[in-house]
């Protein structure tokens, strides 16, 4: 197959629009069949529930090419389990899980010449998303849903290695105790803009969120869950029914525990106790780990020992290793890997 045009070590995470994409419709309480079409642009109306009252979820995973030339994707079950539980949250008609895995494989298959070469870092990243299509100006949920796949290609989260980064305690919430925090949708983001924007301005790569009831446990960033080495080289991960549960972040602990032998634990973490901690780093599909360098609380700064000028020796082996598998150079636990062709 004759791949794209496009400078695969040159591009960034942007929006390229590429051949196919999958689209799926829910009408008269019922799926449709669903299938690959060319045309990006949607039509609605005026008055769709997604443009009124944001009645919408999202999943975010990525095609890439293994060593050995196959293009592959990450665990595209627990996406479709997560979509699922997204979109019972916000009363909207959950996707198929099954029909979900066998849409990400038929887009990428469509796309299949943007999927970038083994070696440039580069992948495919495809963005499931579902949303309410039809007019909703009473506040109830949506009709009618149109469940939608696109793919696009994006390169190297770190070019040149991971820089860790300095992060800020943020002065805004994410995620209220009872509230949206564990599923994927995007009024989460929309109100996180603002927080962004804002530690942007002031220097910062990213904010850290607390727990609102009590402000003084650590929660999440605003797209990647948090993960911590103490000075006995373990992994302590925060715990809150308010942080969405990262396939990332849940595949580290899975290897640190299954292939390094690293004791995990999974508990509140306190504000007040990551000075005690060695590494910190940062979990999700884009960067698989990013190392963070320091957090600033107001006037206290709280610097992470290990992971001052690179990540820090205990993620960098999380980090090998889960990359490892991902690539196809480690074996991968049964059902980790889905090959696509
Ligand atoms: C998507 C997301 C993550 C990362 O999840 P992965 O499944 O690892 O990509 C973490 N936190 C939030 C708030 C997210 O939306």
């Amino acid at each position: 197959m004759q791949k794209k045009d496009v400078k695969w070590g040159e591009i960034g995470f942007g929006y390229i629009k590429t051949d196919k994409r999958y689209v799926c419709n829910y009408r008269n309480g019922s799926w449709d069949r669903g299938g690959l079409i060319e045309d990006a642009d949607i039509v609605m109306s005026e008055c769709a529930g997604v443009l009124q009252y944001s009645q919408s979820v999202f999943e975010g995973l990525k095609a890439y090419t293994t060593e050995d030339g196959h293009i592959v994707c990450f665990r595209p079950d627990l996406n479709a389990d997560r979509m699922y539980n997204s979109a019972l949250r916000l009363e909207m008609p959950p996707f198929d899980r099954e029909k979900f895995v066998q849409a990400v494989v038929e887009v990428v298959k469509a796309n299949a010449a943007w999927v970038p070469p083994y070696g440039y870092g580069a992948t495919l990243y495809i963005r499931p998303y579902m949303f309410g299509i039809s007019p909703v100006i009473g506040v109830k949920p949506a009709d009618d849903y149109q469940f939608r796949i696109f793919t696009t290609p994006v390169g190297a989260y770190f070019k040149g290695g991971a820089k860790p980064i300095a992060i800020k305690v943020s002065d805004f919430d994410r995620a209220a105790p009872r509230g949206t925090g564990n599923i994927k949708a995007g009024l989460n983001y929309a109100m996180s803009l603002h927080a962004i924007v804002t530690a942007h301005n002031e220097g910062y790569s990213e904010n850290i969120y607390l727990d609102p009831a009590t402000r003084t446990k650590i929660e999440e960033t605003g797209g990647a869950n948090a993960i911590f080495v103490d000075a006995d080289g373990n992994l302590v991960v925060p715990k809150s029914d308010s942080i969405l549960p990262s396939i990332t972040r849940r595949s580290i602990v899975y290897v640190a525990q299954n292939y390094l032998g690293i004791k995990v634990t999974e508990r509140e973490v306190l504000l007040s106790e990551v000075g005690n901690f060695r590494e910190m780093g940062l979990c999700g599909t884009a960067a698989v780990i990013s190392p963070v360098a320091r957090i600033n609380d107001h006037d206290n700064i709280i610097s992470f020992a290990d992971n001052q000028v690179k990540m820090g020796p205990v993620l960098q082996k999380l980090y090998d290793t889960l990359t490892g598998i991902q690539m196809g150079r480690i074996e991968a636990p049964e059902g980790w890997v889905k090959v696509i062709e």
